[in-house]
């Protein structure tokens, strides 16, 4: 086992993916190889980020589940609590439209370079057109 091979390994062997032996092969590896296994922790730190990462992925919901709680405490609540609440919705609402509407113009932006990329060579064709006709005017005189 060297160092390449290793490293090659590490990913599958973070997910316990490798065959038997080759696992045993990686751990053995790291435990002699201090490069290798710095790299190994950092990987296992970056797992850890997407990991956290991934839990407050959980946080497009939290529009819905203050909603639910103004609700609910609109329900309960008192008269001044709740009038408090009326207010605040409506900036809520607009918050997430805006949210939404930045997403929009991030994704019509996204797809404008693939756009221009086809206009480019019909404009590039009308030129040449441009071209070709003044030549032919020029051989008719
Ligand atoms: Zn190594």
């Amino acid at each position: 086992m060297n160092c390449q091979l290793c490293q090659k390994n590490l990913d599958a062997y973070q997910e316990g993916r490798l065959p038997s032996d080759m696992m045993t092969q990686v751990e053995s590896h790291l435990e002699t190889c201090d490069s290798c296994k710095r790299i190994y922790n950092a990987q296992l730190l970056a797992g850890r980020v997407i990991i956290t990462e991934k839990e407050t992925d959980a946080n497009p919901f939290l529009v819905t589940r203050v909603m639910a709680m103004i609700e609910n405490m609109e329900n309960t609540g008192h008269e001044k609590e709740s009038l408090r609440i009326r207010l605040l919705r409506p900036a809520l609402v607009t918050v997430s439209l805006a949210a939404a509407v930045f997403f929009g113009i991030m994704l019509g932006n996204l797809s404008r370079p693939a756009r221009n990329a086809d206009k480019i060579p019909v404009e590039l064709a009308l030129i040449n057109d441009a071209s070709l006709e003044s030549v032919d005017i020029l051989s008719n005189e």
